[in-house]
């Protein structure tokens, strides 16, 4: 077994952020539908690192990135550098019945839905223009990959390009069947990639959102009703019964607010507020002295 996976995955600050928004506020329909989009489209891409994670032969593995090149902007949700070739995967984890008609992709009641063949046309010619530019003459083979097993697709152009999931077990074993031999071109053009793939997306859009606004507390993971029984060491959420780790809750509570507000600073004051009130402060002092460094001093110290 010699695969490398160079770049992991992660979920995205913008879905981290709706993640936390959407405990919080209301998110207009639209944002709820976006947030849910990413979410899925997430699903979907550890769902098809499974598959690649059955890979044998030589090879690495890059997820998620993100390239600029002549001013547009290419994301990649996976990329694999084999000896002869390099394998772009756009991943999809469409659910329900599509067809293609002419050049418009189209859920069966007839709505239309943007193409992912065009957007995989766009993103591979813009990767053989960057590896062009940086030096790489390797081959790129582009791949549209649906991995929902409830995904069903009518009229399949003759797309060779287009993996369904009743394929990809079959094509995870063509790919084992090959040779690959990788040398040190290969490893300088991984590592060329991961120093041009940017981390900051330019295709963010999250709605603006106001501290006064959010709704504060700690929400239950399992039914999201404000957590309101302190017990010390844990937490009881009154509707559904279930009970928390207080250190855990307090940090992941924490967390959302730094994902949110990257650039405030943590007092115990604010983790307080932030918590709903639910944390005894002495607590929070403890809680946070074990797992973050404090500075400043006094009421105005805080955590780093
Ligand atoms: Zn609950």
């Amino acid at each position: 077994m010699w695969i490398m996976f160079t770049k992991n995955r992660y979920e995205s600050e913008e879905l981290r952020i709706l993640k936390a928004l959407n405990k919080r506020m209301d998110l207009p329909d639209k944002e709820k539908q976006y947030f849910s989009n990413l979410q899925k489209g997430f699903e979907g891409e550890l769902m098809f690192d499974g598959y690649l994670q059955r890979i044998v032969i030589q090879s690495y593995i890059l997820n998620d990135l993100l390239f600029e090149h002549n001013h547009s902007h290419f994301q990649i949700d996976s990329l694999m550098i084999s000896q002869y070739l390099t394998y772009l995967f756009e991943v999809k984890n469409f659910e329900g019945e599509y067809y293609f008609d002419g050049d418009t992709f189209k859920k069966i009641n007839g709505n239309e839905v943007k193409n992912p063949l065009l957007q995989l046309e766009r993103n591979v010619s813009l990767l053989r223009q960057f590896f062009i530019s940086i030096g790489f003459k390797t081959p790129i083979e582009a791949y549209l990959v649906f991995v929902n097993p409830d995904f069903t697709l009518y009229q399949a152009p003759l797309n060779s390009r287009i993996i369904l999931p009743t394929n990809l077990n079959r094509f995870i074993h063509q790919m084992n069947n090959q040779k690959s031999t990788l040398n040190i071109q290969h490893s300088r053009l991984s590592e060329k990639l991961l120093s041009s793939h940017l981390t900051k997306s330019p295709f963010t859009k999250i709605l603006p959102y106001e501290y006064a606004q959010l709704r504060k507390g700690v929400f239950c993971h399992s039914c999201g009703t404000v957590m309101e029984e302190y017990h010390g060491r844990e937490i009881i959420c009154k509707s559904c019964a279930v009970k928390e780790n207080t250190k855990n809750a307090m940090l992941s509570c924490v967390k959302e607010f730094n994902v949110l507000y990257p650039q405030e600073k943590l007092s115990t004051n604010i983790i307080y507020e932030w918590c709903g009130g639910l944390f005894p402060k002495k607590t929070i002092r403890q809680v946070m002295k074990e797992n973050f460094i404090i500075s400043g001093y006094g009421q105005w110290s805080y955590y780093e």
